[in-house]
């Protein structure tokens, strides 16, 4: 099996180390990962600029490409220039902290997963809730065990996973439970700091809480010390809209120079 591994956290993250050792008996495994920290990333890429790949070597070992963009950038050009052959499988991760409800809209990691999947890919996203141990090593193992019932349930070219390890503990993770995402919105704060001249600048704190969700959802399940897988899909049409607007008398638009 040829599996591309990205990540959002830089190429020699150990949470990209740690799942290549967990999956790298399962195929040909090609790093592709951005050369600086990128979380937060998003769905961005390099539009205007030119983007600067190079072969970085572990220990003497060739250990994957570096490339100088964003984490879907990564995933663009592993599939189109940098393999021989397009990747069956996409794993993105192991990322420190965790990615669920709308963080997903935010996460670089996910996004790289979500870019996979666009391209047809079966991806999967891993991440690892921050609070205990952040013992990479256990967690790849968490994940090759999830990789491994993920596979066995079926995972369909171009379908998107994002699977989170809950912090880990002696008794954690309690089991695994497949929710939905998160939709409320975080409560987020920033740190002001008055400079000279009467401008400001604005540190966005790193605690946030999430706001309350109208059922369970990978949110709280993750809080409560479980494995939470979601499948996401990339289409956000919202079908049950789609009607009334169709349905709306929209008329021919006006001229452009009336
Ligand atoms: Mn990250």
């Amino acid at each position: 099996m040829r599996i591309l591994l990205v990540n959002d956290d830089g190429i020699l993250a150990p949470g990209l180390a740690a799942l290549r050792a967990a999956v790298e008996d399962l195929g040909e495994v090609t790093v592709v990962a951005p050369d600086s920290p990128q979380s937060a990333a998003g769905r961005s890429i390099t539009l205007h600029a030119p983007i600067a790949c190079q072969r970085v070597h572990v220990d003497g070992r060739f250990w994957g490409y570096g490339v100088s963009g964003r984490p879907a950038d990564c995933v663009k050009l592993a599939v189109r220039e940098l393999m021989e052959a397009p990747p069956q499988l996409l794993l993105a991760g192991i990322n420190p902290g965790a990615n669920t409800g709308v963080n997903v809209f935010y996460s670089g990691t996910v996004a790289a997963a979500a870019e996979g999947a666009l391209l047809g890919i079966a991806s999967v996203a891993f991440s690892l809730d921050r609070g205990g141990e952040m013992d990479f090593h256990r967690a790849g193992r968490l994940c090759r065990w999830v990789l491994d019932a993920l596979l066995a349930a079926g995972l369909a070219e171009g379908e998107l996973v994002n699977v989170n390890l809950p912090a880990l503990s002696a008794d954690r993770p309690r089991g695994v439970k497949v929710v939905p995402q998160g939709t409320a919105a975080i409560t987020e704060s920033y740190r002001r700091e008055e400079q000279a001249g009467g401008s400001a600048l604005f540190q966005l704190n790193e605690q946030y809480e999430h706001g309350p969700q109208e059922q369970e959802t990978d949110v709280e399940a993750l809080a409560g010390g479980f494995i939470t897988i979601t499948p996401l899909k990339s289409d956000m049409t919202d079908r049950a809209r789609l009607p009334r607007l169709q349905g709306h008398t929209w008329g021919l638009p006006p001229e452009g120079n009336g």
